[in-house]
C-alpha cells in the first residue's frame, strides 16, 4: 500500500493514531481525511462500518428495532475498510456498498443499529485489528463516535468537533445535491436525532473523551480546521521528543 501524501507523519509519533469524534456533520470526515492526506497517514471511517452492518441487516429483513434480532445476526456479514484516505472503500461479503450506506434509509436506521452492544463489540474488534495493522505501518486517523472513549483511549491526539447544527445541516444537504430550506430542515432533523440516540444509549455513548480537544468547526473553513489538527499533531510530536 502507498501513502498518498509527501509530508511524513512527525518523527516521534510514529505509530501514532489520531482519534477524531464529534456529533453527526460536524466535518469529522472531511477533516480526518485531509489531515491523514497531509501527514501521509491511514484512516479508517468507523461510521461506515456501522453503516454498512445496517445496510446487510435492512437487506436481510432484519427487524433493526429488535435488538435481540440484530445481536442474533450481525456476526455473520464480512465488512472491509479500505484506508487510503483519497479513496476509502467499504465492502460487505466484497460488495462495494459505498453508496448504498448514504440513504435514507440506512441513515434513519444506524443509531438503532449502533446501539446494540453485541454490534459494537463485533465491530470494535474489526476497528482494532486495522488500527494495529496501520500503527505498525505507519499511523491512522479514526473517526467515529467512541474512538477515544473506548476504541483508542491511548491516542496521543484526540479531538472532539462540533459545528452549530443549522451549519452542519446546510453543508450535509449541500453535500447530497439538496438545496432547499425542507431539504435543510430535514437534513437537520434527521442529524438531532441521530446525535440524540449516540448520544443517549448505554453502551459507547457520543461524549468527549478525557483529553479531547474540543473544536467548534463552525466559523472555520475546512482547510482552517485540517491546519488546527495537524498543529495539535506537531505540538503533540513536540511533547513526545521533549520527554525522551
Ligand atoms: O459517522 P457517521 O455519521 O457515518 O456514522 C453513522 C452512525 O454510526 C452514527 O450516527 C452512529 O450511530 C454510528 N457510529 C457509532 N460509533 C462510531 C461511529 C459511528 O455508533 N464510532
Amino acid at each position: 500500500m502507498e501513502h498518498t501524501s509527501s509530508t511524513p507523519a512527525p518523527d516521534a509519533l510514529v505509530g501514532l493514531v489520531i482519534a477524531v469524534d464529534g456529533t453527526s456533520g460536524s466535518g469529522k470526515s472531511s477533516t480526518s481525511r485531509g489531515v491523514a492526506t497531509r501527514l501521509g497517514l491511514r484512516y479508517l471511517d468507523t461510521g461506515a462500518m456501522f453503516r454498512a452492518m445496517t445496510w446487510w441487516l435492512l437487506r436481510e429483513g432484519v427487524d433493526v428495532h429488535d435488538a435481540g434480532a440484530v445481536a442474533a445476526r450481525c456476526g455473520e456479514p464480512d465488512i472491509v475498510s479500505g484506508t487510503d484516505p483519497e479513496n476509502p472503500t467499504i465492502t460487505v461479503d466484497g460488495t462495494d456498498v459505498a453508496v448504498e450506506i448514504r440513504g435514507d434509509a440506512v441513515n434513519g436506521a444506524v443509531s438503532p443499529v449502533s446501539a446494540v452492544p453485541e454490534v459494537r463489540a463485533r465491530l470494535l474488534d474489526l476497528q482494532r485489528a486495522v488500527i494495529a495493522r496501520e500503527t505498525r505501518a505507519g499511523g491512522i486517523v479514526v473517526e467515529g463516535r467512541d474512538i477515544g472513549s473506548v476504541v483508542a483511549p491511548d491516542a496521543p491526539v484526540k479531538v472532539y468537533l462540533s459545528a452549530d447544527p443549522e451549519a452542519r445541516a446546510v453543508r450535509r444537504a449541500a453535500e447530497q445535491g439538496a438545496t432547499g430550506a425542507t431539504d435543510v430542515a430535514a437534513t437537520q432533523e434527521s442529524l438531532l436525532a441521530r446525535d440524540r440516540i449516540d448520544s443517549g444509549r448505554a453502551t459507547a455513548p457520543l461524549v468527549r473523551a478525557d483529553g479531547a480537544v474540543h473544536i467548534d468547526t463552525t466559523p472555520y473553513s475546512l482547510e482552517e480546521v485540517i491546519g488546527l489538527v495537524v498543529g495539535l499533531v506537531e505540538d503533540a510530536d513536540a511533547r513526545v521528543r521533549a520527554a525522551r
